[in-house]
């Protein structure tokens, strides 16, 4: 990350491209025990958060993420009950996994609880949820914490983590992934951020060998639009423990009672699309 002429750069290594946002102001910078986490604010993407030099959240484009990491899955599971999310630390997925009425526990284990604070300070919208009656936020480390959950416990694991470097790194291993699959009840989901399709394809081909060889049925990746990520180009990897994933209750998402700004059966549908190169490496 470079901060020039009031222009935040990010870099991304190996790809010979970057993203640059225009800075008012660096609001704030702290060194936690697992990350740096700073906070600016940018002229035309309202707040950023970045871990590390690293993009995360910005005020403008984080519903796309936030909403696909949620929806689709909720609305692939036919009953979702009991969600657990690993990381996703601003919040973000936490309010859009509650607008589901069946959800009657969401629990949050984030490693860093720094960054929930911080969010809490800077992206309050974010964070409007974890009140919620249903929320339980736990600070801890996901890979131990489904190591150590109770056999077909939930209906949902969401995967909202930090690239797979780090503590992240094994949020993307097979048995990381098998213990996700005994922590599932029967007809239970796994969705996962599963980086850049035109830059991490071989990333991608990868969690699906690992969560294949862990004993998921089904699996595809969501594709979507994330300006602020590496090559402006996002994906989630689904898969299902028995059940398919390709199917969705796709009424109950035309009809759905709570407003988004990107996520609807159409989006849905159109996400499941793989493209051609993709197909070709996940075959
Ligand atoms: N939307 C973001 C992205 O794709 O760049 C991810 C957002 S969220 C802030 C990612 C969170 O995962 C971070 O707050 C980080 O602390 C957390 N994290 C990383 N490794 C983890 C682990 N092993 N267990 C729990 N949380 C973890």
């Amino acid at each position: 990350m470079t901060l020039d002429k009031n222009w935040y750069t990010e870099e991304w290594a190996g790809q010979g491209s970057a993203i640059s946002l225009k800075i008012k102001n660096k609001v704030h910078d702290e060194k936690s025990p697992y990350q740096r986490i700073e906070i600016y604010e940018t002229e035309t993407f309202g707040t950023l958060m970045t871990l590390d030099g690293l993009v995360m959240v910005t005020d403008r484009d984080n519903f796309i993420y936030h909403e696909m990491m949620s929806h689709p899955t909720l609305f692939t599971h036919p009953d979702p009950k009991r969600v657990l999310i690993i990381g996703g630390g601003d919040c973000g997925t936490l309010h859009e996994v509650l607008k589901h009425k069946t959800v009657e526990i969401a629990e949050q284990v984030e490693l860093d609880e720094r960054v929930t604070r911080v969010a809490e300070k800077f992206f309050p919208e974010l964070c409007e949820s974890n009140h919620d009656p249903r929320a339980r936020l736990h600070f801890a480390d996901g890979i131990k914490w489904v190591a150590d959950a109770q056999p077909g416990i939930y209906d949902i694991i969401i995967v909202d983590s930090t690239d797979p470097v780090g503590p992240a790194a094994g949020l993307f291993s097979e048995a990381f992934y098998k213990n996700c699959h005994r922590a599932l009840r029967p007809r239970g989901l796994i969705v996962g951020q599963s980086e850049s399709p035109l830059f991490h394809a071989e990333l991608i081909a990868s969690v699906h060998r690992s969560l294949k060889s862990a004993g998921f049925l089904e699996i595809a990746t969501l594709n979507f639009p994330q300006c602020a990520y590496p090559s402006g180009w996002w994906s989630a990897t689904l898969a299902g423990k028995d059940g398919p994933v390709s199917l969705f209750r796709s009424r109950e998402a035309a009809t759905k009672t709570f407003t988004t700004h990107y996520y609807n059966r159409d989006i849905h549908a159109a996400a499941l699309a793989c493209p051609e190169f993709l197909r070709r490496l996940l075959t």
